[in-house]
């Protein structure tokens, strides 16, 4: 989703209505023109609404992207569940021939497909984050740790 920019905001300590750019809501650094008070719990909030639309997303198109490399469907149900790596390295490995290598095999297949994800999500500005992938943080953690970055708004 998309907010109107400039975005009206009415100030949550007076109450006074102003437009503010969705940059600066963004970065954490509007103020209310009357009390000069802090617009940070909208930014926050902003983020917040943003980043439920992103992860729905992420994790969508990750299993897609599973489901075609695996020839085979992840049901609603099943997707449902996913909120980390490690929970789509699970959904790999019930599609993988049970034996010893099926769990780092599994793993091995979403980090590729992980790393893919890093790499677009990196703006030209932010550097491509080429750390170790954290497979027990929520996927757009993983994906994107530096989305709230002041240069990636
Ligand atoms: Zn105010």
């Amino acid at each position: 989703m998309k907010f109107a920019d400039p975005l009206g905001i009415t100030c949550p300590h007076c109450a006074t209505l102003t437009d503010q750019r969705v940059a600066k809501l963004l970065s954490l650094e509007a103020v209310c023109p009357q009390c000069k008070c802090s617009l940070i719990e909208t930014g926050l909030k902003m983020r917040q609404t943003l980043d439920e639309g992103h992860s729905f997303a992420l994790r969508v198109q990750m299993v897609l992207d599973l489901e075609e490399h695996l020839s085979s469907k992840v049901e609603d149900a099943e997707l449902d569940r996913v909120k980390t790596l490690r929970d789509l390295a699970v959904v790999v490995e019930r599609r993988l021939a049970p034996g010893g290598a099926a769990t780092s095999q599994a793993i091995s297949v979403v980090r590729s497909v992980a790393e893919r994800y890093r790499r677009e999500a990196s703006t030209p500005n932010s550097a491509y984050c080429d750390g170790v992938l954290n497979f027990d943080i929520p996927l757009l953690e993983a994906i994107a740790p530096r989305r709230w970055n002041k240069v990636n708004i």
